[in-house]
């Protein structure tokens, strides 16, 4: 913890203090916010805007933690029954495997833990501040006291903050007061002894700006605040527990439980029935537990989990919450925003309507390079005074900016180009176009682009000033400024851009003529059917002194000055991924709040099934279950709004669906949170948003979501692969013993030996399953039912199936090397590495589950898996030629000729189960 505790105190009451008193008390000037110069010092004095870290749970008691779990138990009272039974190398060997199982689990926990971390940290919150006369995007932990902070619906409030300016301005303040209904602010201070949750012109760090806009000033950071003072974590942390998790870990026990019944049973067998001496069979039974008992398991499947969100995380999807990674494989369909996450977000007004004319836009991006054309002739937008009209609202009704960047590079570039700042040719001005960037909207963007085209620059823009704005949002789908010119006394005036249907109900003229409402319709029609976004524009003036604007001025009286069709192209990867998805069985559906027919020429560019397509109209007259049934076939929602984002989810669910939806507004949360799978943009998204989410993308793109999909199908199979791996070697080596005594014949491997094979079973070849890179056609098959059990019925055929063969070849070694007059212990070192041979060979068949063994992939797949097979070899030739290892486990050194056999049987069980495998996969089981 590095934050110094000093500087404003918390218990300063700011909400009791004037505006101006408290801009004063923290020296910032209202206009210009700090100067970086300032901030540098402020940081250096108050610290980083962070909360100081958990204190996680301390490595000792992690470790110990280790050992608190019923498999273990029943492992140490074995060991304890073992070493009183004077059993000293059993007894050695039994804690070495539960020290060395603890081991693997603590430092892999770590490992998951720092993965889960290092994800976390991806996710931090950004803030826009006012500083040094200008509004600039900086990290939320740069802020200092005295900064200017702007806020705006979805936003976190980054820090404790006195309020200056508020517009519409609600914040929900449930992470502080645990109350859910947002909270009306204001700028005026309240008396000093009002509770948290009446303090109306502050608002706290870590609650969410539900609607409005705000400005206020930082008056705390860090662990001043009052989140920081409760010492809540705002954002919460994660348990390295999943449903899944919790499944296999009763899953475990129940096998525990189940073994120590068997274990009992034999022994009680071995003792009454075949007449067996007590403490050998006790160490049979003892062998028996501990070779059964999957201790290993739940450790593992912690760390493919965290190893999985780590492989996301590089992929550009960030994994919020840990069972997000298991639901991913089951997703059957994805519902996702069309602007920025299936299209490029590029916008470029390329066509306009005028009354009385149509243009043509040429360039493209945000450079203002290009110009306008009717059909064939260039038309000068100074002589052209509807254009500059329509050009004006769009410059004017516009929070973007575009600017002439100069990178270093591009610097150089234009240098180097004789001429280029005036640049002619065409290829010069593409070249000086490449340095335009736009900051905002990509919408707005696009308009501000058209009016520089127009030869509006900022400079003319100014000569107004905006008295009021009513913001964009998705729910009425325009937006509105009150502007007057700075040089004449004229009337103030409304400028309003929005879709069509909105502009064009509120316009009664244009042109100088009464509205013609059909020629209007059928202009928007024609621009939408070519996928093109289309704006109306229009304006009305307003009665002199007028200073306000609210929605109770938007009535039908605008004249309308145009309509602009903007392009967005579909990003090339997203059309990919939708064709993946879908032969991967699941749905890709479209929901925007874009024109029915723009969505349905971006939806058949991108593969979906256009032929209907319903409006947020069409889902509000529906009920839920004329909703549910039409929501099957349809693949494109237009004109919708969060609302009904949240019925298509209840509606897809209730036809059995897990799905995945996208948002970014803050009234995108609910949906995000009803869905399986809550998918919120890191770029655009607002910080409401992400926190209702469960997967966060970092690059805003629909492919990502598909990778995701394909990463939680890799880690869920690579779950079952080491259950399908596991299980059957346990039941193998379980099954040698338990058939022993039942047979009453000597033990074909000592307790001794069992116990040491499942040691180095368990340091060695469990551990590949964790790099296993997936299945090549992980995509090309439906969707797992998320009902579906964990052992399913071809996973319990083959745990069964080659849990009697390992015991058949066993056995056969063992007979044989008794049958050919070898010692007792020469036949059990032959039975131990036959069994130990045969787990290594079926490793490599566990790695995919029907697809045959006999391809290259196999050996060069997953290296990991190679290395552990030659780690075991070494151990085991150890094992069987040290001398200090033969002293210690009896074992005897192998003659060729045994090799030879225990080679030839292991081969057969190869074959085997390739056999088995063929034969399932004609069956047309693929996966288990
Ligand atoms: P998607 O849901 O596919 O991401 P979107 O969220 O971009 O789409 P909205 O932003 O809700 O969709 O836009 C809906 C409509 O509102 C657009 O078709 C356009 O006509 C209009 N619109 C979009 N942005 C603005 C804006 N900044 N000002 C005014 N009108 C806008």
């Amino acid at each position: 913890m590095n934050t110094p505790v000093t500087g404003p105190e918390p218990s300063a009451e700011w909400h009791a203090q004037s505006a101006e008193q408290v801009l004063q008390a923290l020296a910032v000037d209202p206009v210009q916010g700090l100067s970086s110069e300032a901030v540098a010092q402020r940081l250096r004095t108050y610290g980083h805007n962070r909360l100081p870290a958990m204190q996680g749970v301390p490595a000792w008691r992690r470790f110990l933690l280790q050992f608190h779990n019923p498999l273990i138990y029943v492992l140490l009272i074995a060991g304890g029954v073992t070493l009183a039974l004077q059993f000293h190398v059993d007894a050695l060997v039994i804690l070495a495997v539960v020290l060395i199982n603890a081991l693997i689990g603590f430092v892999q926990e770590g490992q998951a833990e720092k993965a889960m971390d290092a994800v976390r940290g991806l996710l931090a919150s950004r803030a826009n501040v006012w500083r040094a006369g200008a509004r600039q995007p900086v990290d939320a932990g740069e802020l200092v006291p005295g900064d200017l902070v702007l806020l705006e619906s979805g936003d976190k409030v980054p820090a404790d903050v006195r309020l200056l300016r508020c517009k519409n301005l609600r914040i929900t303040e449930a992470a502080l007061t645990g109350e859910s209904v947002p909270v009306s602010k204001h700028t005026e201070a309240v008396l000093a002894p009002a509770p948290m949750g009446d303090r109306l012109c502050m608002a706290y760090s870590g609650t969410l700006v539900a609607t409005g806009q705000g400005m206020g000033v930082v008056v705390a950071t860090g662990a001043r605040t009052e989140i920081g003072q409760i010492g809540t974590l705002v954002g919460g942390v994660q348990a390295l527990v999943t449903p899944l998790t919790r499944r296999l870990d009763q899953f475990a026990r129940q096998i525990t439980a189940f073994i120590v019944g068997v274990g009992a049973v034999s022994f009680a067998y071995g003792y009454w029935a075949a007449h067996l001496p007590a403490q050998e069979l006790f160490m049979a039974v003892v062998g028996l537990a501990v070779a059964a008992i999957p201790e290993g398991l739940p450790a593992i499947v912690t760390v493919l989990l965290a190893i999985g969100t780590r492989r996301m995380a590089r992929q550009h999807a960030i994994v919020r919450r840990l069972p997000a990674v298991e639901a991913l494989g089951s997703v059957s369909v994805i519902c996702s925003d069309k602007t920025g996450t299936l299209t490029q977000n590029e916008m470029t007004a390329v066509h306009l309507v005028l009354p009385g004319q149509r243009l043509r836009v040429t360039g493209a991006g945000y450079a203002p390079l290009g110009g306008f054309w009717g059909g064939d002739t260039a038309v000068q937008p100074a002589h052209t005074p509807q254009l500059l009209a329509l050009a004006r609202c769009a410059g004017l009704c516009n929070e973007a900016r575009i600017e002439l960047q100069a990178p270093a590079n591009a610097q150089a570039q234009l240098a180097r180009t004789p001429g280029a700042v005036g640049a002619e040719t065409e290829a010069e001005e593409s070249r000086a176009a490449g340095v335009w960037r736009m900051v905002g909207d990509p919408t707005e963007g696009a308009l501000m682009t058209l009016a520089h085209k127009a030869g509006l620059s900022a400079e003319l823009l100014s000569a107004v000033r905006r008295l009021d704005v009513i913001p964009f949002e998705s729910e009425h789908r325009f937006m509105a400024v009150l502007v007057q010119a700075w040089a004449d006394a004229a009337d103030p005036e409304v400028l309003l851009k929005g879709a069509p249907e909105v502009v064009l109900r509120l316009c009664t003229h244009s042109g100088g003529q009464p509205l013609d409402g059909a020629h209007w319709q059928a202009a928007v029609a024609d621009a939408a059917a070519q996928g093109q976004r289309v704006l109306a524009l229009a304006q009305c003036r307003m009665p002199g002194g007028t200073r306000q604007l609210s929605m109770a001025d938007i009535t039908p009286r605008f004249e309308l000055l145009g309509l602009v069709g903007i392009i967005d192209p579909p990003r090339p990867e997203a059309m990919a991924a939708v064709a993946e998805c879908q032969w991967a069985g699941i749905r890709v559906k479209m929901i925007t709040g874009d024109h029915a027919l723009t969505a349905a020429a971006i939806g058949a560019q991108l593969g979906l099934a256009t032929s209907h397509t319903l409006t947020g109209e069409d889902i509000e007259a529906m009920d839920d279950e004329a909703l549910k049934n039409r929501v099957r076939d349809t693949d494109v929602f237009a004109r919708a709004s969060p609302v009904h984002k949240l019925r298509l989810v209840h509606a897809l669910q209730a036809q059995g669906h897990l799905v995945a939806m996208t948002g970014d507004g803050v009234n995108d949360a609910p949906a995000l949170k009803a869905a399986n799978m809550g998918v919120a943009m890191g770029h655009k998204g607002t910080d409401a948003a992400r926190e209702a989410s469960d997967l966060v993308l970092t690059d805003d793109n629909f492919a990502t979501i598909a990778r995701a999909v394909r990463e939680g199908r890799v880690v869920f199979d690579n779950i079952k692969k080491t259950l399908l791996f596991t299980l059957p070697t346990n039941g193998g080596e379980a099954g040698v013993i338990l058939l022993a005594i039942f047979l009453g014949v000597a033990l074909p491997v000592t307790a001794g030996q069992i116990l040491w094979v499942n040691l180095i079973t368990a340091v060695t070849l469990s551990l590949a399953f964790a790099f296993e890179p997936g299945e090549e056609g992980v995509m090309r098959h439906g969707p797992r039912p998320p009902t579906e059990p964990l052992l399913t019925r071809p996973l319990v055929l083959r745990m069964v199936f080659v849990s009697l063969l390992m015991v058949a070849v066993t056995f056969s070694v063992f007979e044989w090397e008794l049958s050919r007059g070898s010692s007792l212990e020469m036949a059990r070192t032959a039975a131990v590495n036959m069994l130990v041979v045969s787990e290594l060979f079926y490793l490599f068949h566990a790695r995919h589950f029907t697809r045959s063994a006999f391809r290259l992939e196999t050996f060069k797949g997953n290296p990991v898996a190679i290395v552990v097979s030659l780690l075991m070899v070494a151990v085991q030739l150890l094992f069987t030629y040290a001398p200090f290892m033969q002293a210690v486990f009896q074992t005897r050194a192998l003659s060729l000729n045994s090799w030879a056999v225990i080679g030839a049987l292991a081969c057969a069980l190869f074959l085997v189960i390739e056999l088995e495998k063929a034969l399932l996969r004609w069956f047309g089981v693929w996966r288990m």
